[in-house]
């Protein structure tokens, strides 16, 4: 038997801005441009998840799909939908909700939840030409490594 990748992919809406209470104002506007607004704007989120493993000789599956998609609805869908990222969301707190960091959050709440395969990637579109991707790193954890970038 081999290792096969299955990916699952849900979209969620969200909002959210950038701000650093560390730099000043006028900082904040300069590094962080536009998604400094002060009252945030929204983006329509693509977020696919890909789990490693081998078919169960008996199923087929590398994990039961149903199992996946009440995971993700309970840990992505239930916390993120809808909500702005910035203040509704407390695993985001303290930190910048950038696509890497969204990625990051989403990696570690899903990763101790999948007991079949193991989470492989994980993969979040900000937009149709933007991504950030955890990746599983045995010695140092997840790493966000930022998709080609043109807008946010
Ligand atoms: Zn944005």
């Amino acid at each position: 038997m081999g290792e096969v990748f299955l990916t699952r992919r849900i979209e969620f809406a969200a909002s959210h801005r950038y701000d650093n209470l560390k730099f000043s104002a006028e900082e904040n506007r300069r590094i962080f441009g536009k998604c400094n607004n002060p009252h945030g704007h929204g983006h329509n989120y693509t977020l696919e998840v890909t789990v490693a493993g081998e078919p169960d000789p008996l199923t087929g599956m590398v994990l039961d799909l149903k199992e996946l998609k009440e995971i993700l609805e309970r840990e992505v869908m239930q916390r993120m939908d809808h909500r702005h990222l910035n203040y509704e969301v407390p695993e985001l707190s303290g930190k910048i909700p950038t696509c890497e960091n969204v990625a990051l959050v989403i990696w570690a709440l899903l990763e101790p939840k999948i007991s079949k395969g193991k989470l492989h990637r994980v993969r979040l579109y900000e937009s149709p030409d933007l991504f950030a991707d955890c990746y599983r790193n045995a010695a140092a954890g997840p790493d966000a490594v930022k998709g080609q970038e043109r807008r946010r």
